[in-house]
């Protein structure tokens, strides 16, 4: 019998884990757990440009050594390119997806406002057909502006209305990498996940995923976004950031600080 509930953590080898990816590892596990449910983890390594060489087997083996079981095989995106590509053709067919031929230049020089986390808008050049003789360089969908609502385990209702809000938004990039967006939500619905709990920093996104799932017909997650741990400078830990690698040798230190941190920041249900 299927599990009921079917969670999943989703690290990208771009880098080793921190103590942010700690909080999400933790937080996804144990609400899986707590549930019955299984608990799967996907290595999101379809963006071939920003991914580290080693990172995603130093990922697997620090979550090892943490304690982390997970259910099944890994799965890694960069094996899932047909799906991917199966679904944008699916959204060509049915008139949701359109070639975009605008270059970053074009967008910054037309765009009339940023997009809800950071970035511009897209202005929507392209959305009635290619200029002539342009040929498209990139795949959009097409958002309209009625409401997105859904309402989140822990931050309660959260509301976009996509065209305003982010534009019609790139599926396939223009160098021809399949976008975090589409990739995230064809593997959701591919690996069953019934509940997404991942960072806060990724709660504008999840509108534009919903949306993505009602065009492709799939069934949407119930979500549940963490806090972000934040570095005393008050930035949010991530490579950029600088955020220190998780220590192996402080396995149970790290583990303890990461419960405190969930502790105090998710209030008990
Ligand atoms: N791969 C994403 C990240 O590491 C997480 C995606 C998700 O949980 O939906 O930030």
């Amino acid at each position: 019998m299927p599990f009921p509930y079917c969670g999943r953590f989703a690290p990208s080898p771009t880098g080793p884990l921190h103590f942010g990816s700690l909080i999400a590892a933790l937080g996804s596990c144990l609400d899986a757990r707590q549930q019955g449910g299984a608990w799967l983890l996907r290595m999101e390594d379809v963006d071939t440009s920003r991914n580290v060489p080693g990172a995603a087997d130093d990922i697997l083996r620090t979550l090892a050594a943490f304690g982390f079981e997970w259910d099944g095989p890994v799965l890694y995106q960069s094996q899932r390119l047909a799906a991917y590509g199966a679904a944008l053709e699916q959204l060509k067919q049915a008139g949701l997806a359109y070639g975009c031929a605008c270059s970053r230049k074009e967008i910054a020089d037309s765009a009339t406002h940023a997009a809800i986390d950071g970035g511009l808008a897209y202005p929507g050049t392209c959305r009635k057909g290619l200029p002539d003789g342009r040929a498209a360089r990139a795949w959009r969908l097409r958002v309209d502006n009625g409401e997105i609502a859904f309402i989140d385990r822990l931050q309660g209702r959260v509301v976009q209305h996509l065209e305003d809000d982010v534009g019609d938004f790139v599926l396939r990039r223009a160098d021809g990498l399949f976008a975090y967006q589409l990739a995230v939500v064809v593997d959701d619905a591919w690996q069953g996940i019934t509940d997404v709990v991942r960072g806060a920093d990724l709660l504008a996104s999840t509108p534009r995923q919903i949306a993505l799932q009602r065009s492709l017909g799939y069934s949407e997650p119930v979500y549940a976004h963490l806090p972000v741990a934040a570095n005393p400078a008050g930035e949010k830990l991530s490579k950029q950031t600088l955020a220190q690698a998780l220590r192996v040798d402080q396995a149970s230190a790290e583990l303890v600080a990461a419960l405190r941190f969930l502790g105090q920041a998710v209030p008990g249900e």
